[in-house]
């Protein structure tokens, strides 16, 4: 079973008139006033993407921040840029309903009433594609969530039928899936009978303006795991040399959350220019087990953005709340 998930859509009149990012994908024209509604990865990028064209963009957020499923100190930077972009942001959330009028889509809220889009994209998450495919005559179950219930080697609650990929997974990420099935193949018809995919660590990118590199826990996720005092955290603010000579000088943050004794390194978050290409290389080291220490013997490249992962010294104790705004 590998039927990837399909995008979520709320119960509402004139749903109909937004369309997805299956959708986005299909246009032939750059819209030029759009609602994005979620956000999401896929709804900040979307919204981000859109604004770099110059279409006037409304990201529609119901938290308090972007991405408030990563580390803080991301959503709340990446709020940040996208506003001085140009980005609108409304907090409206339940939205009862969508219509068409002359002056174009107009998107009723319980709190207000957005108007005069041409187009409305909903992000608002996706599901695990199982309806209509007799899994509850094959007995095989399902999680709470809506994912077919898979255990460490990818296999369902039926004997015989494996699953891999969005379906079955809380890591929806291309290069999640592949592993999988390639490890699933291996253990079935390759004679490796220990193969399994390990998806701790796994890095992600969100391609937005400006990207986001992260992986690992977060400081709340570190620290609810192990205890606020026993974290660590490094931060780091500046600008990139490429703006050296710009009057629009944007801002990279960078975050390293270790645990104490040692400083074992659980998380590395950035949002800058350079943070998408730099943090595949960090993984490797979160994989190894790296600490602090290890970071600090490594010569930095001078001058690049990520030596300031190998020089960071300022640090405070992990906080729940993901500690002070960026
Ligand atoms: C807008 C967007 C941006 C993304 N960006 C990234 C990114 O930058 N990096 C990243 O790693 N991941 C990204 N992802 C996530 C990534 O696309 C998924 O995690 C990945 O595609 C999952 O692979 P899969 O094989 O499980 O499912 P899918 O790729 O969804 O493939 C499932 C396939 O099964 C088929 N299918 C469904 N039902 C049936 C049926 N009954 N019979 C036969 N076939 C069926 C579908 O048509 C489809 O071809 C993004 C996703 C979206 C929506």
């Amino acid at each position: 079973m590998a039927t990837g998930s399909r995008p979520l859509l709320p119960v509402a009149p004139g749903v109909e008139l937004g369309g997805t990012s299956d959708d986005f994908f299909q246009l032939t024209e750059q819209p030029k006033r759009v609602a994005v509604m979620g956000a999401g990865y896929i709804g900040v990028e979307l919204a981000s993407m859109l604004r770099a064209l110059g279409s006037s963009v409304t990201l529609v957020c119901r938290a308090d921040r972007p991405l408030r499923r990563f580390d803080p100190m991301l959503g709340i930077a990446l709020g940040k840029e996208m506003e001085a972009s140009g980005v609108q942001f409304s907090g409206s959330t339940l939205v009862t309903g969508l219509t068409r009028t002359q002056g174009g889509i107009t998107i009723q809220t319980e709190g207000e009433v957005l108007s005069g889009f041409d187009c409305v994209l909903w992000a608002i998450g996706r599901g695990a594609v199982t309806q209509g495919l007799g899994l509850e005559a094959a007995a095989v179950e399902l999680t709470a969530e809506g994912r077919i219930k898979v255990d460490d080697f990818q296999n369902t609650s039926a004997s015989g039928i494996y699953a891999v990929g969005d379906v079955a997974s809380a890591v929806a990420l291309t290069p999640a899936a592949i592993a999988a099935g390639r490890r699933l193949s291996d253990r079935l018809f390759g004679g490796q009978p220990d193969s399994k995919v390990d998806l701790s660590e796994v890095a992600t990118v969100i391609f937005t303006h400006p990207p986001i590199g992260t992986v690992g826990l977060s400081e709340p996720e570190a620290c609810q795991r192990f205890g606020a005092e026993n974290i660590r955290v490094y931060e780091s603010r500046f600008t990139n040399l490429y703006y050296a000579v710009s009057d629009n000088r944007r801002p990279t943050h960078m975050k390293l959350v270790t645990l104490l004794p040692d400083e074992k390194m659980l998380g590395v978050h950035a949002i800058g220019m350079g943070a998408d290409e730099l943090i595949q290389g960090f993984a490797v080291a979160l994989k190894l087990g790296a600490t602090k220490k290890d970071f600090d013997r490594t010569l930095a490249i001078h001058p690049t953005a990520a030596e300031e992962m190998v020089t960071m010294t300022r640090h405070r104790q992990g906080r729940l709340d993901g500690g002070p705004q960026p």
